[in-house]
């Protein structure tokens, strides 16, 4: 460039770098929002004042809108829209964190919406919206329970009915039977309390599942609730020569607001376990106590315990560990799958400990959020 001294030569080609540079930004700017316009989940981007800077077409197909319309609007002047208000709600929570969140927009849409807010240097510059449309999924999952459960009702009486009639065959009110009869008549009469139990797990299965509808919680002496449990298997637990420890803890607890019948059966599938997979003359010892502003509850056993390699399935649904299937052939592999599920629908946690042969220790914690005495 003629006339150009030295210093006007370098400048221009400083200029040219940044006009590439700013080019490859644009391209990747338009490559990354062509991805972004591409996903099956609705996207948006909002600035740090809640104005709409970006609404990919998905997030208009899902919602019924026109994107154009809603970008570089404030969420504030479109909470009156019928589809973007539940969201706008979200939106508006003075939360700092991301979070996930279901929600019914109308009776044929039902959204998972994840709100990620975008800190930089502890500071929200942003958020970015992702809208997943899971309505199939929720009406198949509620389809699938319906049937399941009107398959177990349906089985739940010619079972019964079973039952009673094994009854009254073995204890001689239809007559007289021989011992190879009887043999036979043991034997079924364990298979259908088998399916039985199995039915029954089903049915607590549909009903756990189905949380929005069926917890009724109330106010619950939580002590007379395991005492209950205890009681319902106190025979069982003489039959097995089992030394029972109850760990009552010092002071009487609380109430505590909790979901009655369901957390029944809860400890229950707990307790159950610990004597099934517990040998003759075993022990098993329960303690539970409030720390915290959270309910402890643990309960211990000298059984076969669990293998190592099987532990991070035992709560899946149908999961039976190889020496439990060994030992106690009969078994759904459900019980604990509800047991966790009620105590998470309670926004509690569950674990465990075990050591193979020598025993377990299932264990559970539940916030407190009202306590009367
Ligand atoms: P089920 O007892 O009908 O098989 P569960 O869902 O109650 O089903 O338990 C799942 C599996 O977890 C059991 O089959 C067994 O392998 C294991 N398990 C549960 N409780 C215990 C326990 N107290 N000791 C050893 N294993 C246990």
């Amino acid at each position: 460039m003629e006339g150009f001294g030295r210093s006007e030569l370098s400048f221009v080609n400083q200029l040219k770098n940044f006009e590439k540079g700013y080019l490859a930004i644009q391209k990747e700017k338009q490559r990354v929002l062509a991805s972004i316009d591409n996903l099956q989940e609705g996207f948006l981007i909002l600035d740090a004042n809640n104005t709409i800077e970006y609404a990919n077409s998905q997030f208009g197909k899902i919602l019924g809108l026109v994107c154009k319309k809603v970008m570089n609007k404030n969420i504030s002047e479109l909470k009156d829209s019928p589809n973007l208000s539940p969201i706008i709600s979200l939106l508006a929570q003075d939360v700092k964190y991301s979070f996930k969140k279901e929600i019914q927009i109308n009776e044929n849409l039902i959204l998972e919406v994840f709100i990620n807010r975008l800190v930089i240097s502890k500071k929200c510059v942003g958020t970015s919206v992702v809208v997943h449309d899971i309505t199939k999924e929720k009406i198949m999952g509620s389809t699938k329970r319906d049937f399941v459960s009107l398959t177990a009702h349906q089985l739940n009486v010619p079972l019964s009915t079973t039952k009673l009639s094994l009854e009254m065959l073995l204890d001689g009110s239809l007559g007289k039977i021989t011992d190879e009869q009887r043999d036979i008549i043991e034997k079924t009469q364990k298979r259908n309390n088998m399916l039985i139990h199995l039915v029954n797990d089903l049915l607590d299965i549909a009903k756990i599942e189905d949380k929005g509808n069926s917890y009724h919680c109330e106010e619950v002496d939580f002590e007379a609730l395991v005492k209950e449990v205890v009681d319902s298997d106190k025979i069982e637990m003489k039959n097995k020569k089992i030394v029972f420890e109850f760990a009552k803890p010092e002071n009487k607890l609380p109430k505590i607001i909790l979901d009655r019948n369901k957390m029944f059966l809860a400890l229950k599938n707990m307790f159950d376990n610990a004597i099934k997979y517990t040998p003759e003359k075993g022990t098993i010892s329960v303690a539970f106590e409030i720390r915290n502003k959270e309910l402890e509850f643990k309960i211990q056993d000298s059984g076969i315990g669990v293998p190592n390699n099987e532990k991070e399935k035992i709560f899946d649904k149908f999961f039976r560990s190889s020496n439990a299937i060994k030992t106690n052939p009969s078994g759904s592999g459900l019980g604990l799958f509800i047991a966790k599920n009620i105590i998470e629908a309670h926004n509690g946690e569950m674990g465990f400990e075990s050591v193979e042969n020598k025993g377990s220790t299932f264990f559970f914690t539940i916030p407190i959020k009202e306590i009367k005495s």
